[in-house]
């Protein structure tokens, strides 16, 4: 099916043809209808099915009219939980938006405030924001709610998980009761179904099952290792495999700063991202990595949180993550809409407890390899399927 039949006017037709898209992904072709229906929406969808386009590109169609903005007032509010995915929106909004005049920005905290105090004074069609500027914004009456038409929590859970929930139940507060709702999350669970109860009205729900979203097209592997060798393995690796580019993930700040150093007495240059580092930092890192300038990025789990490299074809858990979502939205990392990946995982005996949660999650065991000079001292054993994880996530430090 082309888009062409899903109600986008030329435009954004014509702009979607500039980026090479041909037919939409299965989130794109459910998900369009319903948003341009005005219907409230429920979507399962993880990072890389093309989730982004699904909500901006009907967003754009609906948005399109003559109306005239009033100042300090915005017509759309995406929701994200961190300000690399709401720069990354707003980046896609803007491609898709190129025949169009409307405006968009992205707005996140750990920056000046000023520009973006500057900008919303003229009004914006489309805001991108991270939970607690928009609150502080909105508490500096920098910007009004009261010509809202259509709020989007992307990434749903994630923001959950990051603690934002009062923020967020501050911000329903403030819209307009008349509104269209779009909820975003990789997974639904409980918490997301109790938020979309206070913030959703009559939803139509759809998934795009994880196996559709990740499975085929992403080769995943894992190497047992002493913890000690980790570093090692790696610089192994990316020498004796002449490794292009990898996405490397590690659980703290300290531990990203450590094997960046110890990667480099190996000759190998990385860098490495995380919540200590400046915003404006984090942000040319990025764009290093998405140029092929730096080739190796070390990113605790919450700093890489929606970073979009299109031809990224490797992802590293270098510490496997205690949060079988996570490990779900790692791997969505790579093999992006259509593209091949690969997704490795480095597996220590006390990793055991969480490997096990996510093979019981997959509903199957990781292919293992064995790399010579490597040979483990404690041996990881064998997953239990049906093992159900206890353990809840500890953000601090990451
Ligand atoms: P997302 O799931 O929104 O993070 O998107 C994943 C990637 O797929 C992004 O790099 C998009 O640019 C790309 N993409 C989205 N829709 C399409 C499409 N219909 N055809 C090809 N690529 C797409």
């Amino acid at each position: 099916m082309p888009f062409s039949k899903l109600g986008l006017c030329d435009p954004i037709l014509k702009a979607l043809a500039d980026l090479g898209y041909t037919v939409p992904t299965a989130i794109q072709k459910q998900a369009i209808p319903v948003i341009l229906s005005g219907r409230d929406l429920i979507a399962a969808a993880q990072t890389g099915t093309g989730k982004t386009a699904s909500f901006v590109l009907p967003l754009l169609e609906k948005l399109n009219t003559e109306r005239k903005l009033r100042g300090k007032r915005i017509r759309a509010l995406i929701l994200t939980p961190t300000r690399e995915l709401a720069v990354q929106v707003e980046a896609s909004i803007s491609q898709y938006n190129k025949y169009l005049e409307l405006s968009s920005m992205a707005m996140y905290g750990g920056v000046d405030s000023q520009p973006h105090k500057q900008r919303l004074i003229w009004g914006i069609d489309i805001l991108v924001a991270t939970p607690g500027r928009l609150l502080d914004m909105a508490h500096q009456r920098a910007l009004h709610f009261d010509e809202l038409e259509v709020l989007v929590l992307d990434e749903a859970d994630r923001m959950l998980d990051m603690g934002f929930i009062d923020d967020i139940n501050k911000i329903i507060e403030r819209l307009p009761l008349q509104r269209q709702n779009l909820l975003f999350s990789a997974t639904i669970s409980d918490d997301v179904r109790l938020l979309a109860k206070r913030a959703i009205n009559n939803p139509v729900e759809i998934a795009i099952s994880r196996d559709k979203a990740s499975a085929p097209k992403i080769a995943q592997w894992l190497i047992t290792v002493d913890k000690g060798n980790k570093s090692s393995l790696l610089s192994h690796l990316i020498k004796e495999q002449h490794w292009g580019q990898a996405l490397i993930f590690i659980e703290t700040k300290h531990g990203a700063a450590k094997l960046v150093s110890q990667l480099e007495k190996r000759g190998i240059k990385a860098e490495a991202i995380h919540s200590g580092r400046i915003q404006a930092v984090r942000e040319q890192i990025l764009a290093d990595f998405k140029s092929g300038k730096i080739k190796f990025l070390v990113a605790t789990g919450i700093a890489a949180r929606g970073i979009d490299i299109g031809e990224l074809s490797r992802v590293v858990n270098y510490d496997l993550p205690d949060q079988v979502d996570d490990y779900i939205h790692r791997i969505g990392r790579t093999g992006r809409a259509g593209a091949s990946g690969e997704a490795i995982s480095f597996v220590s005996k006390d990793n055991f407890r969480n490997l096990c949660a996510i093979e019981s999650r997959l509903g199957h065991i990781i292919v293992r390899k064995e790399i010579e000079g490597f040979t483990v001292k404690k041996v990881v054993p064998v997953s239990i399927l049906n093992y159900v994880p206890k353990n809840k996530a500890n953000n601090r430090n990451r």
